[in-house]
């Protein structure tokens, strides 16, 4: 099965894309969970965050920068957000291409049952 993110980047699958440049590329989140909810994604197939390197440091460091500044755009930088990284089964992770959530635009529940 090809990568659905890698097809994104590759614009070989649809999205609504809202930024891109060499190392990055964000779009929203096909079924969102939040009025806001935006997807931060490396060009570099990287599979999660379980295979982090040193040299990717300034790719997501990069990330987070981009996140701060589509967090403003949309609207939500005083009224808040989340950042999520979702890291395999236990925290649902189900695309296996390292991806930043953006959720905001509404108060988030942090709850564990
Ligand atoms: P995960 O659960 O792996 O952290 O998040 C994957 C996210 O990708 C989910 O929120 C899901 O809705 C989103 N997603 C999955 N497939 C697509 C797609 O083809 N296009 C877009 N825009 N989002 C997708
Ligand atoms: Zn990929």
């Amino acid at each position: 099965m090809p990568c659905i993110f890698c097809q994104i980047i590759e614009g070989k699958a649809p999205a609504e894309i809202i930024f891109r440049d060499e190392q990055v590329t964000a779009f929203h989140d096909a079924h969102p969970i939040a009025p806001v909810h935006l997807l931060v994604v490396p060009n570099l197939h990287i599979t999660s965050l379980n295979d982090f390197e040193t040299r990717y440091k300034s790719l997501v460091g990069h990330m987070i920068n981009v996140a701060q500044r589509l967090a403003n755009d949309h609207g939500v930088r005083q009224s808040g957000y989340r950042l999520v990284f979702n890291t395999g089964p236990d925290a649902g992770q189900s695309v296996f291409h390292l991806h930043l959530h953006i959720l905001g635009g509404r108060a988030l529940p942090f709850h564990f049952r």
